[in-house]
């Protein structure tokens, strides 16, 4: 029988690109969103990319305890995928409480939903934000944590903490696993689904794209004398496609009982380490389009050098990163045109 997969933020960026990977896969998704930071587009776009006209999607506040309650007896969910959650660093800071009610709250819910149906399998979508400016890198696993710098950084941190505790008090009838994304960039090749930032991009691909099609005068590269090789910082830029993948990777490894723990932790990165810079000359270089930037003071708070060691994520769930750089940012292109196609 088809296992069927909540997948709660399913309308945005990461959500809908994992959303089309489970149904190419086989898998019945539920998308839930409340939309409070996407359109319906991307729900439109993963029905338009897999044919699934009858795609279930559900407007859930995930902080409403009803709701989500509701939303666990109206499907038969094996799996839920939790991405609902707000993920500006420094909004989070500005607002600290509106970012620990909504995350934590969220997830919250979610874990007491599952526990009442009498157990699920939990895949929370963390973040390298974790592993801080590490002392070492690549980053694996077994790195330390550092302590969040940002309220956004420590709800990643405390949900991790909640999903473990919770695992380790379930008795083994919940199962989770925390992926830790890198830097997710790209689109998918359909140019369908893509990054839909509202407003000013705090990332730096969308900054790049929309700087190329004429939405931005100018991108700000923040700090060029970091002690890397060329100045900028060194980041390790995940295809979304690929990082979805590993999506599908963690969710067959839960049903189908492979997992070697109740709950697990894997790096989902490609181990390439690239520099700002570097990514922008390979972006013009690849779509052919000059890129107007200048070099600015570092911004508060950045990691000077982050990449991943993938190993455990390669050996142990399969799965590995196959996109080069130079398609992912023609599919990061594709969809910015798109978009502006969209608006003529
Ligand atoms: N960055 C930049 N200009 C921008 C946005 C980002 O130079 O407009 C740099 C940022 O300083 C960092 C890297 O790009 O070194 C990746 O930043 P992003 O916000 O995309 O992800 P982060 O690694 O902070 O999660």
């Amino acid at each position: 029988m088809k296992k069927t997969v909540l997948v709660s933020g399913g309308a945005g960026f990461i959500g809908s690109h994992v959303t089309v990977e489970l149904i190419q896969a086989g898998y019945d998704v539920v998308m839930a969103d409340n939309f409070s930071n996407c359109d319906r587009s991307g729900y439109e776009g993963v029905k338009q990319i897999t044919g699934r006209e009858d795609l279930p999607l559900e407007e859930v506040d995930f902080c409403n305890a009803a709701q989500v309650h509701a939303l666990f007896a109206k499907y038969p969910i094996d799996a839920v995928i939790h991405f609902a959650a707000y993920k500006a660093v420094g909004e989070s800071v500005e607002k600290p409480v509106m970012y620990y009610k909504n995350n934590l709250m969220s997830f919250l819910n979610v874990l007491e939903a599952a526990q009442e149906k009498g157990g699920c399998n939990v895949l929370f979508s963390s973040s390298a934000t974790v592993y801080g400016e590490p002392d070492a890198v690549p980053v694996t696993e077994k790195t330390p944590r550092k302590p969040a710098t940002s309220p956004y950084g420590n709800t990643k941190q405390m949900c991790e903490d909640i999903l473990r505790d919770t695992v380790k008090a379930s008795g083994g009838t919940v199962k989770g696993i925390l992926l830790r994304y890198f830097n997710p960039i790209g689109a998918h090749p359909s140019a369908l689904i893509g990054e839909l930032p509202r407003g000013v991009p705090n990332n730096l691909v969308p900054y790049i794209t929309q700087t190329a099609v004429g939405k931005r005068p100018c991108l700000n590269i923040f700090g060029n004398d970091y002690p890397t090789p060329d100045g900028t910082c060194l980041r390790d830029f995940i295809d979304i496609v690929d990082l979805a993948k590993a999506h599908v990777c963690a969710v067959g490894r839960m049903l189908e009982g492979k997992m070697k723990a109740d709950c697990e932790v894997f790096n989902i990165g490609t181990g390439r380490p690239l520099s700002v810079l570097e990514l922008v000359n390979a972006f013009e270089k690849v779509n052919g389009v000059k890129l107007n930037y200048k070099f600015v003071p570092r911004r508060a708070g950045d990691v000077v050098s982050i990449w991943a060691d993938p190993t455990l994520a390669n050996t142990e769930m399969g799965w590995k990163a196959t996109r080069s750089i130079e398609e992912t940012l023609k599919s990061a292109w594709e969809w910015e045109l798109h978009l502006k196609n969209q608006q003529q």
